[in-house]
C-alpha cells in the first residue's frame, strides 16, 4: 500500500493512527447512480464504518495490513491467518478468510481472554502469553474430557454453558481447579488422562509408548496400580 497516496477521512496522518482507530464496527453496502436513462450506471462497494469514519472495504483491508506491518506484526497475521484457514468450517474463500483475519488482528482477539481461541492459538503461537493467563479446568458435558479454558470465559458463562475447550459446543460444565500461578504451563494439557486433581491419571502400563512426555512416575505408578 502506497500510505502517502492513500488518504485517510477526516485528513489524518497514517503515521498518527491506531488499531482502534480503523476498528471494524459494522459493514455497509453502498451504492451510487450515475447519468441519466439508457446512461444510467449504478456503482456497488461495501463499505466499513470505523471511528475514522466509513473507509471502502478493500481500502480498509490495505489499510488495515499497512497498520500491521507498520507495528512489526506481520507474523501474527501469518498465523492468524493460517489459524482461520485450517478452522475454516464454513469453506470461505482465501480472500474472505484474509478480511476475517485482518478483523480479528485489528480487534486484538489473541489477547483477550474472553476470546473462545484464546488458550489453543496462543498455546501454539505464543505460548508466553498463557503464561500469566488465569487458568481453569473444566469438564463439559458433550465431551466429558478435563480441558483449559480461561477465569474469563467462566465470567462470561451464558445460561450456566461455555465453549467447549475441545468440540467447542456450547454446553454445561463443572470446574474441577485452578490453576495456581506462577505454575509452569502443564506440559500434560495435550494428554486426556492429565486430571487437574489427580494429576496424570494414565495407567502405567500405557506410558511407555502413549505418554506425550515419554516418562514415568513412579509414586503415580504405585497408587495407580493398587
Ligand atoms: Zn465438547
Amino acid at each position: 500500500m502506497n500510505q502517502e497516496n492513500y488518504k485517510l477521512p477526516g485528513g489524518v496522518e497514517f503515521s498518527s493512527i491506531t488499531y482502534e482507530d480503523i476498528l471494524w464496527q459494522t459493514g455497509v453496502f453502498r451504492y451510487e447512480r450515475t447519468g441519466s436513462g439508457r446512461d444510467k450506471i449504478t456503482f456497488y462497494w461495501n463499505a466499513v464504518k470505523t471511528k475514522l469514519g466509513e473507509i471502502e472495504e478493500k481500502n480498509w483491508c490495505r489499510l488495515a495490513e499497512a497498520l500491521i506491518e507498520r507495528e512489526n506484526e506481520t507474523q501474527l497475521l501469518k498465523d492468524l491467518i493460517q489459524w482461520c484457514t485450517e478452522h475454516n468450517y464454513v469453506k470461505a474463500s482465501a480472500a474472505e478468510i484474509r478480511k476475517d483475519a485482518l478483523q480479528l488482528h485489528v480487534a486484538r482477539f489473541f489477547d483477550d481472554p474472553q476470546w473462545i481461541d484464546f488458550i489453543p492459538f496462543n498455546k501454539k503461537y505464543r505460548p508466553e502469553v498463557l503464561e500469566t493467563a488465569n487458568i481453569v479446568f473444566v469438564r463439559n458435558e458433550c465431551c466429558q474430557k478435563v480441558g483449559p479454558v480461561t477465569q474469563e470465559q467462566i465470567d462470561r458463562s451464558h445460561a450456566g454453558t461455555i465453549a467447549c475447550p475441545f468440540c467447542g459446543r456450547w454446553s454445561r460444565y463443572i470446574v474441577l481447579g485452578t490453576r495456581l500461578r506462577p505454575e509452569p504451563l502443564d506440559p500434560c494439557w495435550d494428554c486426556d488422562c492429565n486430571d487437574p486433581d489427580m494429576g496424570c491419571t494414565m495407567p502405567s502400563i500405557d506410558k511407555s509408548y502413549a505418554c506425550p512426555l515419554g516418562s514415568t512416575d513412579d509414586k503415580q505408578m504405585e497408587v495407580l496400580d493398587e
